[in-house]
């Protein structure tokens, strides 16, 4: 039923979604599968336009109602804005997937003031801002799902990656903090850990480096972008109402 509960004349019997970083990779992956499970799309991206149209038109190929909002997740008032632009447009937001996420991997010796703060502003304080910011309308609704895409690298800790490591293992705190402050409203807050997926992320890394990772990993082999999103899925949907403050490993078994 076409019904306005925002300016987006949309099927109200929808649950909305807002996935960070949905243009590529993961988020993308997420973005569609929730598409299919009857969600309408919010998908947040940085700057890559092309990919975030592509992304809406897979969401709405499988018969959402989506809006993508270019919006860089570090900047507080930036994100203040879209949220708020966000329940203008689609009424409510029933699922916040905090999933942006970036690296810039260096030894210690030589990694920069920027390079930690960058990673840290946009993996850590990027989820809080998106969250922090929805945090009334999911008081207000009494219900919602927060999911954080963590790391294995959050758990393990990485040669390299300092800062990411720093970043995820912050992003899995925060996700046991605001799962204890929204659970009274029946907000559920959960992490999930992937290891190393097929992505643009890793696209980067040299066949010896992706060899030595999968000599690590039980099940042998990269994850796809699609065997993450199924744990994104089940954490947003009804099955999972009493699954809170939670961390799920989608790793093949490496950080077990
Ligand atoms: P990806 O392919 O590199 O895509 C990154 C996505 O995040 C893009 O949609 C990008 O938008 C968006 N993004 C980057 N910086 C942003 C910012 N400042 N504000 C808003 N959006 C931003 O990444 P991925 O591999 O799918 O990773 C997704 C998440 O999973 C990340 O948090 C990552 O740390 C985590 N993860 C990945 C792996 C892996 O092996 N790939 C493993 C564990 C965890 P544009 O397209 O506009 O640039």
């Amino acid at each position: 039923m076409a019904e306005k509960t925002g300016t987006i004349e949309r099927d109200a019997s929808r649950r909305v979604a807002l996935v960070t970083g949905a243009s590529r990779g993961i988020g993308r992956a997420v973005a569609e599968g929730l598409a299919a499970d009857g969600f309408d799309l919010a998908l947040v991206y940085a700057g890559n336009e092309a990919a975030a149209a592509e992304a809406v038109a897979a969401c709405e190929a499988a018969g959402a109602t989506a809006r993508a909002y270019r919006c860089d997740v570090s900047d507080a008032e930036a994100v203040k804005a879209t949220v708020d632009a966000v329940l203008a447009d689609f009424g409510s937001v029933w699922a916040l997937v905090n999933n942006a996420g970036v690296t810039r991997d260096g030894l210690l010796v030589r990694m920069s003031d920027e390079d930690f703060s960058r990673v840290i502003d946009v993996n850590l304080k990027g989820a809080f801002h998106t969250t922090r910011a929805l945090t009334r309308a999911f008081m207000r609704q009494r219900g919602g799902r927060i999911v954080n895409m963590a790391s294995v690298v959050g758990l393990m800790g990485n040669a390299g990656q300092a800062n990411y490591a720093a970043s995820k293992a912050g992003l899995i705190g925060l996700t046991k903090s605001v799962a204890r402050e929204l659970a009274p409203r029946g907000v559920t807050a959960n992490a999930i850990a992937p290891g190393f997926v097929e992505t643009d992320m890793t696209a980067v890394l040299s066949e010896g480096v992706v060899e030595s990772y999968e000599k690590q990993i039980p099940l042998g082999r990269l994850a796809s972008a699609e065997e993450v999103a199924a744990v994104t899925r089940f954490l947003v949907s009804d099955a999972a109402s009493y699954v809170t403050g939670e961390v799920i490993r989608v790793d093949g078994g490496m950080a077990m």
